[in-house]
């Protein structure tokens, strides 16, 4: 399936209600402030990111009136149109979370405001010198692969050291921490050792990182998960389903090996 082929808005799902989603939306927004508690963690150190991906830009604008003033998406195309549509929502900020070819970096230079999946020197280059053409800077997140499987996208933890290491010389993007994708199981326990790996790997990259990298965040947890990425310390959860309901495209469309 070609990106282009994107439908606008979801046709078999059933539509979701203002309410509906509203309601979704306090429910995880409890589930995270429970999970912190049970964590010994402060609730406001976990930030609760949307992940929209599939759904159409009426969907998007009644989030937008439940309160998001983010919005994640995992394909720059997919992004680009709907931060065009919502454009009049000046205060609505686009997180891209989805893996980027060299080739698109241009737009999220543009309109984005986060980037969550940077694992190329490539992509980092052409995000900076786009970035620097439009007077802007990026928020980044390294994405690991913690899983090892070899279709994941993200670099192998052994790599992220000298990935990291070479990421100053890029000005306009900012490094704020890590992300991940954790192994796709429903054995919770090897679920959680995707996330200890990955809070280990932060807190030893934190010792060492260069002068003007931030190593703090921790994106790790989705709609199955976020409360297990929770314990294990994550400070941003990625949460699609759960909030906006199912969706019509398959997971592959996204993830390389999911479907
Ligand atoms: C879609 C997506 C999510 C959210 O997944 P849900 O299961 O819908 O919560 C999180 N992270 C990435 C990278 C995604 O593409």
């Amino acid at each position: 399936m070609n990106e282009t082929d994107i439908p606008e808005a979801t046709e078999n799902a059933p539509q979701i209600t203002p309410q509906t989603l509203a309601a979704n939306l306090r429910t995880i927004r409890q589930r995270i402030d429970h999970a912190c508690e049970q964590a010994g963690r402060d609730p406001s150190a976990v930030r609760l990111l949307p992940v929209s991906k599939t759904k159409g830009n009426d969907v998007l604008r009644m989030a937008y009136a439940a309160g998001c003033r983010e919005l994640g998406e995992n394909k720059v195309q997919e992004a680009r149109r709907k931060a065009e549509a919502l454009a009049d929502l000046t205060d609505l900020r686009w997180s891209v979370i989805g893996h980027l070819q060299t080739n698109k970096a241009k737009y999220v230079a543009r309109f984005a405001h986060e980037f969550q999946a940077l694992d190329r020197l490539r992509v980092a280059e052409t995000l900076d010198r786009r970035l620097q053409k439009e007077g802007r800077s990026l928020d980044v997140f390294v994405q690991i692969n913690s899983s090892d499987e070899p279709q994941k996208f993200g670099l192998a933890p052994a790599d992220a050291a000298d990935f990291i290491r070479q990421l100053p010389q890029f000005s306009a993007l900012r490094v704020r921490g890590l992300m991940t994708l954790a192994i796709f199981s429903s054995d919770t326990e090897r679920v959680r050792q995707c996330f200890v790996r990955m809070r280990e790997l932060r807190d030893r990259l934190r010792q060492e990182a260069p002068a003007g990298v931030s190593l703090e965040e921790l994106s790790m947890g989705m709609s199955g998960d976020f409360e297990t990425a929770i314990e294990e310390g994550a400070t941003v959860v990625r949460v699609g389903q759960a909030i906006f309901g199912p969706r019509d495209l398959p997971d592959s469309h996204y993830w390389p090996g999911s479907g």
